[in-house]
């Protein structure tokens, strides 16, 4: 990766401009202007001027003027990022991955606010922010799993599986977690020995949901997703009770509690 800016004389002939041939190469090196055009129809005029020692560009008729990486982004349209990333490579990549997360998905895990009001306290609690966001990614990526495994699964149903299939993509495009669907679809595709935890904690989701619906013959489709969400739901709050994240909760217990639970509330998916 190059890591010095570009000279101000390639990025203009990357791009096509046309030289005033006498000028070509000295300090002041003059071209038609590709911004206003006002010289293009007058052969003996070449507005824009490059500054070749400083790496600067100004149009005298116009007055667009700027540094080399501006100039390069006004004639490739790309962002002045993408322009910087050519030369020096991600420089994001240096940042701690919490600053990274966007005001949605801040807002997601509860940390916007808090990162309004005191950036320097939202600073010192990076690591605290990314564990909590790692946390968040993998519980939906697990609940998503064990919804899209019973959408799969569905027989007979076609035209409901067509349907509940356009809410769940739907549901992942709006979902702050990226590339949503294109995980959740890799980890069914791929070989079960590769499976990621999460894949493999919803796969266990999924079951146990459905092993709820049986037991109280409730074999809907609706059913069965409120059962994955309340069982993801109940084992966070046994996790938290335990400070254990990785003790499994017993099923009778599970069960229990979906019954209780489930006879107060009504989710619309
Ligand atoms: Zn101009």
């Amino acid at each position: 990766m190059i890591s010095v800016l570009p000279s101000i004389l390639d990025v203009a002939q990357k791009y096509g401009l046309t030289f005033h041939a006498k000028s070509y190469g000295r300090k002041e090196t003059l071209c038609k202007c590709p911004f206003c055009r006002e010289d293009a129809r007058k052969p003996k005029k070449h507005y824009l001027s490059l500054n070749t020692e400083d790496n600067l560009y100004k149009c005298w008729f116009c007055k667009e003027a700027g540094g080399v990486l501006d100039f390069e982004v006004k004639l490739s349209g790309k962002s002045f990022n993408a322009v910087k990333e050519q030369y020096f490579g991600k420089v994001r990549k240096s940042l701690h991955p919490a600053y990274q997360l966007n005001p949605y998905q801040l807002k997601c895990i509860g940390w916007q606010n808090y990162k309004r009001i005191s950036f320097n306290g939202f600073l010192q609690k990076r690591e605290h922010v990314l564990k909590d966001w790692k946390q968040f990614v993998h519980d939906e990526l697990v609940t998503h799993y064990a919804l899209f495994l019973c959408i799969a699964h569905l027989e007979n149903q076609n035209e409901r599986q067509k349907e509940l299939m356009t809410w769940f993509i739907r549901k992942c495009w709006t979902s702050p977690i990226p590339a949503m669907y294109d995980q959740v679809q890799n980890a069914f595709l791929g070989r079960y020995e590769d499976l990621k935890d999460w894949a493999a904690e919803g796969t266990e989701l999924g079951r146990s949901a459905w092993r709820v619906c049986l037991k109280t013959m409730d074999i809907d489709l609706d059913s069965l997703f409120l059962n994955i969400l309340f069982l993801k739901a109940l084992t966070k709050i046994d996790d938290k009770k335990r400070h254990n994240p990785k003790r499994k909760v017993s099923q009778k217990k599970l069960y229990n509690k979906v019954k209780d639970t489930k006879r107060h509330v009504k989710i619309q998916i």
